[in-house]
């Protein structure tokens, strides 16, 4: 969002301009004192172990021109602040000096309160994604779709937080005919939070999940909270809701806005028939009102026919005859970390790294053992996070799930690894199962047993590092 000023910034968040120039413009807005690029408004957000007030210097010395602070109220105290921070680092005093510091009560909130006031700056139709899994690759989607008929916007990466949307929305460029825009939430009051920052005219709901139960305690608590999507959604907006998940299908929207099913039960408004695999990929039938058209599908699983149902539909409510939107889907590839298929050495891995949860890791399972593979069939599974107290649980059903899935070997790693073994064989699966104490052990047990025609998948909660084996392998392989 080009051209606003320290002042304006100042106005829109209830805050005041207490030193520097009020005039100076807001070219980005960055967290991290690291990532500067040039005219930046520095938010320094306080963090439960870290208040990043403490870095106001190096992002100015980095490039930042402007600031909010809640821990200085006048001018006299900048320079205090300034002469403090620059102590061991004097080279950054200029910088420091030429900047404009705005004065906020709570700089998180007056960060969403700027995004809220840039996103009522713009007039173009944006897209919301929530749900519990498969909210990146359905964004992914959706814009794929979409770009059959517009200049689209998308999430970056997957910045879906209460501090990331503020940022997603200042950056939608003035061409932008229409965004996508991920939504994520992690604990209650999150989406309301960032709902009255996006301001959405529609959002597509892709599942009701386990991933956050740790914070929100059920599975009605999560749907409850999701919904909370509809603040501030375009009175005249719809909900696009996977009518596959039970509790979805019986949602019923605010103020009479549209409901649009989509999925592959009867029922659905946009509905997948004749769903069928060739070479291992999915091919179906879509029906929207009149229109119907065959899509052949370059990523696999049923949970991707899903997602693409959503995009189809999203992208139809917008205009873009269905044939259009198809024959751009079937060029959809995958998203990094979120079951890309390549292969290296004649392996085929499934990179599905980025993160797991109960209901991704039965997805990703399903598509390794429907896998066309000439060699073995190998999962390498990894904790899945943030599952509250049915953690063992939720482990030991992934490996009941496994005893009837043709794969032929196991490796495991991480503090449940035993869970999902445990899991198997109380199902009575006979699949061998290695347990590796770490990443280097498994990055050797690979190289070690890997051979060509053998078919990969890597999944497991973010922090538990696949991505880093899966990097070694398309390296080393
Ligand atoms: P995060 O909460 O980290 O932002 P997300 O909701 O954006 O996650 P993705 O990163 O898109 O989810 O996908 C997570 C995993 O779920 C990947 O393995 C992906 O292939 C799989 N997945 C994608 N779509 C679905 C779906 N509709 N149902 C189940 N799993 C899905
Ligand atoms: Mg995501």
């Amino acid at each position: 969002m080009k051209g606003i000023t320290a002042a304006q910034a100042a106005m829109a968040v209830g805050g005041k301009v207490i030193y520097g120039d009020p005039g100076r413009r807001i070219g980005h807005i960055c967290l991290d004192s690291r990532k500067m690029e040039g005219d930046d408004l520095f938010v320094p957000v306080v963090g439960e172990r870290v208040d990043a007030h403490r870095f106001i210097c190096q992002a100015l010395a980095a490039g930042a021109g402007t600031v909010f602070t809640s821990r200085q109220e006048s001018g006299e105290e900048v320079l205090e602040t300034v002469t403090d921070q620059c102590k061991e680092n004097p080279d950054w005093r200029g910088n420091a000096l030429s900047s404009t510091w705005i004065c906020v009560d709570d700089t998180r909130l007056a960060l969403q309160a700027f995004g809220a006031w840039c996103r009522s700056r713009t007039a173009i139709p944006l897209v919301g994604i929530t749900g519990s899994v498969g909210k990146t690759t359905t964004r992914e989607m959706v814009a794929c779709a979409l770009e059959a008929g517009f200049s689209v916007y998308k999430t970056p990466g997957n910045s879906n937080s209460q501090v990331g949307v503020p940022v997603t929305v200042f950056n939608i460029p003035e061409e932008a005919e229409i965004g996508v825009i991920e939504l994520g939430m992690s604990e209650p009051g999150e989406m309301t939070r960032i709902a009255r920052v996006a301001q959405v005219n529609c959002a597509v709901m892709t599942n009701i999940g386990e991933a956050h139960m740790e914070q929100l305690g059920s599975k009605e608590n999560i749907l409850k909270e999701k919904l909370c999507i509809q603040e501030k959604m375009a009175e005249d907006g719809a909900l696009f809701l996977n009518g596959d998940d039970p509790l979805l299908r019986t949602v019923v929207p605010e103020n009479s806005r549209k409901k649009i099913l989509y999925g592959l039960s009867e029922g659905c408004d946009c509905r997948g028939i004749d769903l069928h695999l060739e070479a291992g990929y999915p091919v179906f039938t879509a029906i929207l009102g009149q229109e119907q058209v065959q899509v052949r599908l370059k990523v696999m699983g049923n949970h991707m026919v899903s997602n693409a149902l959503a995009a189809l539909a999203v992208a139809a409510y917008y205009g873009i005859p269905m044939e259009r939107a198809a024959s751009q889907l079937e060029q959809f590839e995958g998203f990094k970390g979120r079951q890309q298929i390549f292969t290296a050495g004649g392996v085929t891995i499934i990179d599905d790294s980025y993160n797991a949860s109960p209901v991704s890791m039965k997805a990703g399972l399903e598509v390794l053992s429907s896998m066309p593979c000439k060699g073995r069939r190998i999962a390498v599974l990894a904790d899945m996070k943030e599952l509250g107290p049915d953690t063992i649980r939720f482990h030991q059903e992934v490996g009941e799930g496994l005893a009837d899935m043709t794969i032929h070997q196991l490796v495991l790693l991480g503090e449940w690894a035993a869970e999902i073994e445990r899991g198997l064989l109380q199902a009575g699966g006979k699949i061998p199962a290695v347990k590796l104490a770490s990443l280097e052990e498994t990055r050797q047990w690979l190289s070690d047993c890997l051979r060509a025609g053998d078919c990969v998948l890597f999944k497991g909660s973010n922090s538990m590092g696949l991505s880093k084996a899966v990097t070694y392998l398309r390296e080393n392989l």
